[in-house]
C-alpha cells in the first residue's frame, strides 16, 4: 500500500474514531432516558384522564344523591313532582332522561326528555328520540340502586344528529316513595363532554387515549367505528400493560368503577427525536470522515510529496545520476533529510572523483588511463557513445572510443564537431544543440590536453555536465602523467642525437631477436658501421658539425634498411645494424655494401658545406659457433676492423674460410 494512503486512513481513522466511539456510547443511552421520560409522560397522561372520568361520574352521581335526598319526590304532587324532575335535568350536566321508577320498574309520571333542543340546552343535554328512549328504558340499573341505593347501569352508544356515537350510562338513586316500596330516580347521562376530553387529548400527531370499561368494552375511543360497535379490547398490550415494539403508551384505572384509561403513542413517532438523533449523528461521522479524508490527505500530501521526491531522487542515484540534489524547503525534519541526501550525494561525488584520481594514477599506460575513465564515468554519467581525444603534435586525435560506433567512424565524425572545437576554446564543458552530445575538456597547466566527448539519447544537463567535468579532470593528470612517461621511455631507448635505439635497448632487442631466430631456426645477421677519420671531422669542423654527419649518418642507414632491421648506436660513431632473415652471405653483404656506397657517392650537407664521408663496414652471420648474439657482434666487429686494416671505406664480411672483401 502507497504511504499516502496509508497515512490517510491512519488519520481518518484517529479522527474518526473517537467520534464512532461517542456516538455509539450516548445513542442507546440516549434512547434509554427517553424511554423513561416517555413513560412518565404517559402514566401521568392516563392519571390525569382517569381521575377526569372518575370526577365526572362521581361529581354526578353526588349531586344525584343530594338532588334526590332533598327533594321529597314522593310527597310532591304529580305536577310538582314534574317540575322537580325538570330541575334535576337541568341542574344535572349531560343529562338526557330523567325518570322515576317505582320499585318494579313502572315509570312513575313522565319521562323529562327532549326530541329537540336549542340554545343553552343544546349544548349542555342530547335530544331523545323515542329509541333513545327505548334503550334508556333498558339500561336503568333498578335492582341495583335498590339494594345499594345507588348504581350505574351499563355504558351504551347512541349517534348523535351527526352520526357520531355518543357514550351513555344511567345512573339510578333510589328514593324514598310511598308506603308500598322505594321509588328509583334515574337519570341518562351523555358522557359527550369526556368523550370530547379524550378525543383532545393527543399525544404526538398519532397518538391516541381510549376508555374502557371494567369487562374492556370501549367506552371513548378515536375510532368512531370501533366505538360504535363498543369492541372488546380487553387484549390489548398497552390495556395488559405491555409495551410493544409499534406502540408505547400506559394505562390507568379510574377508581371505583374499574374502568380504565389507555394512553398510546406509535413508537415510531414517540422515538422521532432519537431516530433525528441518530440520523444527525450519522451526518456528523459522515461529515467528519470526509473532513478527515480531505485534511488528511492534503497533510499528508505535504508529508508524502517530498519523501516522493527523494524516493525518486534515490532511486536515479542508484541508476548512477550522482549529480542528483533534492530542492530543500523550510528547516522541518523532511529538509534536514533532502539536506543530509544532498550532503550524501555530494560526498558520493566525492568518493567517485577520488576514486578515479586513484585508479588513473595507478598506471601509466595512456590507453589505459582512458579506458579506465571511461569506466569510472559511465558509473556516474549516463552515455551510450564515448570517445576521448588526446592533442597529438598538430590536432586532437581520438584514442579510445565505445558504443557502437567503430573508431574510424568515431575519428572522422568526433574531433570535428563544434561542440568539441568550443569545449576546446572555452575550457568549459560544450553541448550540441540537441544536448545530447557532451565535449568534457581535459585541462592541464591552462591548456586543453585532450577532450572527453561523451553522447546519451537522453539530453545532459547542466549539474550533469559539471559533475561529468569534475570527474573527469583527474584525467587530464594522468593523461599528462602518461604522455611523459611516453617521453621518458623514448629517451630510455633512443639515442638522443641519431634517433636510433641506444645501446643497452640495441643489446635488448638483439638479444630476443637472436633467441627467436634460435628457436625458430630463422636467419640473422649482425653488421658493424664505423666512420673513417671521424676525429679528423671533428678536429677540422668543430664538434656540432660532427654531431651533423653522424645524424645525416644514421638517416641514410635507415633509409637504406628494410623495416624489419634494427638500428642502434653503438658506441660515439659507430653503429650496429642487425638483420632479421638474412643469411651472411651473400644477402648481408649485398646490403651492407649498398650502405657504403650511398654514404660514400654523396657528400653530406653540413654548416661546414658538404663532407665526404666513408664508413667502414664489418658483416657477420649466424651460425651453429655462435653461442650468443655478443659472439655475433664481436666477430662483425672484427670483420669491421679487418676493413679498416685493409684501408677503409669497404665491407668485410666474417666468414669461418676465408675473409675476403667484396669491394
Ligand atoms: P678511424 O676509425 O678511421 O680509425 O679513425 P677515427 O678518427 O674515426 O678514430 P677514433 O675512433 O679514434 O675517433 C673517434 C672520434 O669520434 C673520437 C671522438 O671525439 C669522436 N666522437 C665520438 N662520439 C662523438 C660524438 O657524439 N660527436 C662528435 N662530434 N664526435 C664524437
Ligand atoms: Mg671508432
Ligand atoms: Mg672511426
Amino acid at each position: 500500500m502507497r504511504l499516502a494512503v496509508k497515512l490517510s486512513l491512519l488519520l481518518a481513522g484517529a479522527t474518526t474514531f473517537p467520534l464512532l466511539l461517542a456516538t455509539a456510547f450516548t445513542l442507546p443511552s440516549g434512547r434509554e432516558a427517553l424511554r423513561s421520560q416517555l413513560d412518565q409522560i404517559y402514566a401521568q397522561a392516563a392519571r390525569a384522564l382517569a381521575a377526569e372520568v372518575n370526577r365526572t361520574l362521581v361529581d354526578k352521581l353526588d349531586s344525584l344523591t343530594l338532588a334526590a335526598s332533598t327533594l321529597s319526590l314522593a310527597t310532591l304532587d304529580p305536577e310538582a313532582r314534574q317540575q322537580a324532575l325538570l330541575l334535576i335535568y337541568k341542574e344535572t350536566r349531560g343529562a338526557n332522561v330523567v325518570g322515576l321508577f317505582d320499585a318494579r320498574g313502572d315509570a312513575i309520571g313522565r319521562e323529562i326528555h327532549f326530541a329537540r333542543l336549542s340554545g343553552e340546552l343544546a349544548s349542555e343535554h342530547e335530544p331523545v328520540d323515542g329509541t333513545s328512549l327505548a334503550a334508556y328504558a333498558s339500561k336503568v340499573p333498578l335492582n341495583g340502586a335498590l339494594t345499594s341505593g345507588l348504581a350505574m347501569g351499563p355504558v351504551y352508544m347512541l349517534p348523535d344528529v351527526e352520526g357520531k356515537p355518543v357514550p351513555r350510562i344511567v345512573l339510578a338513586v333510589s328514593v324514598p316513595g310511598t308506603q308500598r316500596g322505594r321509588w328509583v330516580l334515574a337519570v341518562e347521562v351523555s358522557l359527550r363532554r369526556l368523550s370530547e376530553s379524550f378525543e383532545r387529548f393527543r399525544p404526538g400527531e398519532r397518538g391516541a387515549a381510549f376508555l374502557l370499561d371494567s369487562e374492556g368494552r370501549i367506552i371513548v375511543h378515536t375510532d368512531r367505528e370501533l366505538m360504535a360497535r363498543q369492541l372488546n379490547l380487553r387484549d390489548h398490550p398497552l390495556v395488559r400493560g405491555v409495551q410493544s415494539e409499534d406502540l408505547l403508551g400506559a394505562n390507568a384505572t379510574v377508581p371505583l368503577l374499574g374502568w380504565k384509561v389507555v394512553v398510546q403513542e406509535p413508537a415510531d413517532e414517540a422515538l422521532r427525536p432519537l431516530r433525528h438523533l441518530q440520523r444527525q449523528s450519522l451526518l456528523w461521522l459522515a461529515l467528519g470522515l470526509l473532513v478527515a479524508v480531505l485534511l488528511g490527505s492534503t497533510s499528508v500530501r505535504t508529508v508524502t510529496r517530498p519523501v516522493d521526491k527523494l524516493r525518486q531522487a534515490a532511486l536515479a542515484v542508484t541508476g548512477g545520476a550522482l549529480e542528483t540534489a533534492v530542492d530543500v524547503k523550510g528547516r522541518d525534519e523532511l529538509a534536514q533529510l533532502g539536506d543530509a541526501f544532498n550532503t550524501m550525494t555530494r560526498g558520493l561525488r566525492e568518493r567517485e572523483e577520488l576514486k578515479m584520481t586513484l585508479a588513473l594514477s595507478e598506471t601509466l599506460e595512456l590507453d589505459e588511463v582512458l579506458e579506465r575513465l571511461l569506466n569510472s564515468l559511465d558509473r556516474a554519467v549516463r552515455y551510450d557513445e564515448a570517445a576521448v581525444l588526446i592533442k597529438g603534435r598538430e590536432n586532437m586525435e581520438l584514442v579510445v572510443s565505445r558504443g557502437r560506433r567503430t573508431k574510424e567512424e568515431a575519428s572522422r565524425i568526433v574531433p570535428s564537431s563544434s561542440h568539441v572545437d568550443r569545449a576546446i576554446s572555452s575550457m568549459q564543458p560544450a553541448m550540441n544543440e540537441g544536448r545530447q552530445m557532451l565535449a568534457l575538456p581535459l585541462i592541464q597547466r591552462g591548456e586543453v590536453i585532450g577532450v572527453v566527448c561523451l553522447e546519451s539519447h537522453v539530453p545532459y544537463d547542466e549539474a550533469t555536465a559539471r559533475l561529468a567535468l569534475s570527474l573527469a579532470q583527474p584525467a587530464a593528470m594522468a593523461v599528462q602523467n602518461a604522455r611523459l612517461f611516453d617521453q621518458v621511455q623514448r629517451l630510455a631507448t633512443l639515442d638522443g642525437l641519431t634517433g636510433t635505439y641506444n645501446r643497452r635497448h640495441f643489446m635488448d632487442l638483439a638479444k630476443y631477436q637472436f633467441d627467436s631466430a634460435r628457436r625458430f631456426e630463422w636467419h640473422l645477421a649482425a653488421m658493424m658501421l664505423d666512420v673513417d677519420h671521424f676525429k679528423s671531422i671533428n678536429d677540422r669542423h668543430g664538434h656540432a658539425v660532427g654531431d651533423q654527419v653522424l645524424r645525416a649518418l644514421a638517416e641514410r642507414c635507415r633509409s637504406t634498411l628494410r623495416s624489419v632491421d634494427v638500428l642502434g648506436r653503438y658506441g660515439g660513431e659507430e653503429f650496429a645494424i642487425l638483420l632479421p632473415g638474412t643469411g651472411g652471405h651473400p644477402a648481408a653483404t649485398v646490403l651492407a655494401e649498398r650502405i657504403r656506397a650511398r654514404i660514400d657517392e654523396e657528400p653530406i650537407v653540413t654548416d661546414a658545406g658538404a663532407l665526404h664521408v666513408t664508413v667502414s663496414v664489418g658483416v657477420a652471420g649466424m651460425d651453429e659457433s655462435t653461442p650468443e648474439v655478443e659472439t655475433l657482434f664481436k666477430r662483425a666487429d672484427v670483420a669491421m676492423y679487418a676493413a679498416k686494416q685493409l684501408g677503409r671505406n669497404r665491407v668485410i664480411e666474417d666468414r669461418p674460410q676465408a675473409q675476403k672483401p667484396v669491394a
